[in-house]
């Protein structure tokens, strides 16, 4: 999610949303959606892809505002999921667009539905939308305050009208919400404040944990917080989802999982010649795996730069086959090795068999899977979006059952204390608590 304010100037604000939102595109590959404002009306267009598959630059508009959104559900999608969610009510125009998920969803609608509201979409960001409308005649801003006091889950969400920007960060701050500013001065918020870089801008700083922040063309403004019961920022944002130039509440994305490779070294020692990483997301634990055993980092993967996140495939057969699509062993360099493999989690156990088979075939002598998190063994509904437990190979497997289904020499995983300090040694502040329902079941909502 990205958004943009100018304070009032018309500016090629929707080709900067455009730049920040692909800095962005591995948050979701399904959908992508522009609303532009320029003070008086509010226009949009989205659709189905990526954002480059929707959106051809030069024919961006102008605006003083714009709010974009790239759509990951962990599902199939429909093109009226697509985002920003927009529509009219009785005090104009509206754009919401949302990430994370919400856990009373499914009241709100059949609440909403009793009402008489209709429907045209699967997604949280129409609900946002509806409740905003139904909030009696109150104000931009109350109305928003209402619409939070209604929601229970994970959100970290942005609305635009032709006056202003408003950002919403759920009370846990499960989900990333960041502040930053453009060299012109333009105020900008992003999921990841490695979006800012993209359009030249700065970070300012987090949206805090349940607050309300408002912009508009007279500067910024905090219009509330409401206090988190217990933070609870979502630990797989640094086992994987966020960019490894992202830093979140503090925290560096690429630090923490170095940090959780020298601690996997430390815990899960083995004798061998070569440490690998799977490309991408597991390079930085790699690295400090590598650096922490003192035995050789190499390339044992090489990954075709053109297929994006394989598990967003609808299908196993699909999933299957982009894997192959997407890695190839290195022969020249794996061939007679014993090859530690180090992968950033075991979700399906897709991945870790293929490549386990993959760097066998070309002629690895051993090769030893070194996990830097918890085994995954529940299923995610704050935004993550973990499959169902029936599907999560270590939600009913022994970690030696699941070592053998995947052809491994050796298997082990980084524990939950360990990848907690891992994530803190990443900074200097950072919450106090982190949300691991994926690996424990706690879940914090
Ligand atoms: P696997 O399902 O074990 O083949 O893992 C696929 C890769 O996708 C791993 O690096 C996971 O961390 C990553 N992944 C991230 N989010 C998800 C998700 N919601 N479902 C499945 N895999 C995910």
């Amino acid at each position: 999610m990205f958004g943009l304010w100018t304070g009032g100037g018309e500016a090629a604000v929707s080709q900067a949303a455009y730049y920040g939102l692909f800095a962005l595109q591995h948050r979701g590959q399904q959908a992508a959606g522009i609303a532009v404002t320029d003070g008086e009306t509010l226009d949009y267009h989205k659709g189905k892809g990526l954002l480059s598959d929707v959106f051809a630059l030069n024919t961006l508009p102008k605006g003083i505002g714009a709010l974009a959104h790239v759509l990951y559900s962990g599902g199939k999608v429909r093109t009226a999921n697509a985002q920003p969610f927009v529509v009219s009510y009785q005090h104009g125009a509206i754009a919401v667009a949302s990430n994370g998920r919400l856990t009373n969803a499914a009241q709100l609608r059949e609440e909403l539905a009793k009402d008489g509201a209709v429907f045209s979409s699967g997604v949280d960001a129409e609900l946002m939308a509806l409740l905003i409308a139904r909030a009696n005649g109150r104000g931009l801003e109350e109305s928003i305050q209402y619409m939070t006091s209604r929601l229970e889950g994970a959100y970290a969400a942005a609305f635009m009208t032709k006056d202003a920007l408003i950002a919403v960060r759920d009370p846990y701050g499960l989900r990333p919400l960041a502040i930053g500013k453009t060299e012109d001065g333009f105020y900008v918020v992003a999921s990841e404040n490695c979006a800012f870089d993209a359009v030249g801008a700065v970070f300012v700083r987090d949206v805090k944990p349940g607050e309300i922040v408002r912009i508009d063309n007279s500067g910024l403004k905090s219009i509330s917080v409401n206090p988190a019961k217990k933070s609870a920022l979502c630990v797989f944002e640094f086992v994987y989802f966020a960019r490894v130039d992202s830093a979140i509440d503090g925290l560096s994305v690429y630090e923490a999982r170095y940090q959780a490779g020298k601690r996997l070294a430390r815990v899960q020692p083995v004798e061998a010649d070569l440490i690998c990483g799977v490309p991408d997301s597991a390079l930085a634990a790699a690295i400090g795996y590598a650096e922490e055993s003192k035995i050789h980092y190499g390339d044992g993967l090489a990954k075709n730069r053109y297929v994006g996140r394989t598990f967003i495939q609808p299908d196993q057969s699909q999933r299957v086959r982009s894997v192959h699509m997407k890695l190839n062993a290195l022969q020249s360099n794996v061939k007679g090795k014993r090859v530690v493999l180090v992968d950033d989690s075991i979700v399906r156990g897709t991945n870790s068999l293929q490549l386990v088979d993959m760097l066998k075939q070309a002629g690895a002598k051993e090769v030893h899977m070194r996990i830097a998190s918890p085994p995954v063994r529940y299923c995610c509904n704050l935004g993550i979006n973990t499959p169902v437990m029936q599907e999560l190979i270590n939600a009913f497997l022994t970690v030696e059952e699941v070592c053998s289904q995947i052809h491994a020499d050796s298997l082990c995983y980084l524990g939950m204390e360990d990848l907690a300090a891992a994530v803190r040694e990443a900074g200097s502040q950072g919450s106090e608590s982190m949300c691991m329902a994926c690996f424990n079941n706690e879940s914090p909502v």
